[in-house]
């Protein structure tokens, strides 16, 4: 019953990480002095001196600057693909506010296709393959758009955050906008907030096999992370205090729970946040999970940069 070959990837968990370009008029110093072949960056810094200035940290690929959406998707595809054949899985966008976040997985501008982040891409690409299959299986495709903010679960686009049937990549689109306009609140503000929630995209696979009458299901959750900068607690007060917490809690045991997995640990601790609990089904067995890590590669975000790889390393 497997189309693809996905063997490869089965119960792995593979970390990504990409330095997102130097913007507009800041092209100061940088804090990544090389990224390997192998998949190793190396971070410097220059007030420190001898071997405590530089630190390698080593991933499944480091993306350079350079590299297009097409060629970050490329790696992604074939777990988007097992979706279809009835796995679980998860893509995960991680990184400080500014990092590349919302463009890894979004895009900056959804006008031109070349441009397309993660979610468009694999929601193409699904509807494309079930077409192509559409002797052999039929599949049913539906959208859920939520945001986790403060550990409460809110519809982003439906009221009720309920399953949207979609036939087409513009449908998705369409969902997209509308959801925009819900949130009745200006770009800025909407960036802000968005920076402080995680935002979940789920797809659900639902195929019926036309010879044997079996059906599968497959899920697939495309999040883009709240942002992980730690809020100086001596600054931050009252709401903002608190949405850092939350946002703190929710990541550390995001962490917890992927290094337990990677771990094979016999206790995964998916109970400690809201996140953990709504992707549970997603997260550990035979399902996959990507995450792609964000660096801001300017040097004032030196130490972001080095909190940031420090997670992802443990979770890799
Ligand atoms: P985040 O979602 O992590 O807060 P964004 O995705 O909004 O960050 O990116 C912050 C800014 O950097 C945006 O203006 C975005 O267009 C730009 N940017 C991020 N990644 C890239 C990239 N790989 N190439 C070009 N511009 C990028
Ligand atoms: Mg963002």
């Amino acid at each position: 019953f497997l189309y693809n070959q996905v063997q490869d990837l089965k119960g792995t968990i593979r970390v990504y990480c990409r330095v997102r370009p130097f913007l507009g008029q800041s092209n100061g110093q940088s804090s990544v002095d090389y990224i390997g072949e192998n998949g190793t960056i190396m971070i410097v810094n220059p007030l420190k001196q001898g071997k405590d200035s530089r630190r390698v940290f080593t991933f499944n690929k480091v993306f350079r600057t350079n590299v297009t959406q097409e060629q970050i998707y490329v790696d992604t595809q074939p777990l988007i693909r097992s979706v279809l054949d009835g796995y679980n899985a998860c893509i995960f966008a991680y990184g400080q506010t500014g990092s590349g976040k919302t463009y890894t997985m979004s895009g900056p501008d959804l006008t031109t296709e070349e441009t397309w982040g993660v979610n468009y891409r694999a929601l193409r690409d699904l509807f494309q393959i079930s077409k192509a299959r559409v002797d052999i299986i039929r599949y049913e495709v539906a959208v859920q758009m939520i945001e986790i903010y403060n550990e409460q679960l809110n519809g982003l686009n439906v009221p009720d955050a309920s399953l949207v049937p979609v036939t087409c990549t513009q449908d998705v689109l369409e969902l997209m906008k509308i959801g925009q306009r819900n949130r009745a609140v200006g770009a800025t503000a909407l960036n802000e907030r968005s920076s402080r929630s995680h935002s979940v995209l789920t797809v659900h696979i639902l195929g019926k096999e036309l010879a044997s009458g079996s059906i599968l299901r497959g899920c697939l959750h495309l999040v883009d992370l709240a942002g992980s900068e730690r809020v100086d607690k001596s600054e931050a007060t009252g709401e903002r205090l608190k949405e850092a917490q939350h946002i703190n809690r929710s990541l550390s045991a995001l962490g917890d729970v992927i290094s337990a997995l990677a771990q094979k640990s016999a206790h995964v601790p998916y109970r400690n946040s809201k996140l953990t609990q709504v992707l549970q089904d997603s997260l550990g067995g035979q399902a996959k999970t990507m995450m792609f890590v964000h660096i801001n590669p300017e040097l004032n975000a030196l130490g972001e940069t080095i909190s940031t790889l420090k997670f992802a390393e443990r979770v890799a």
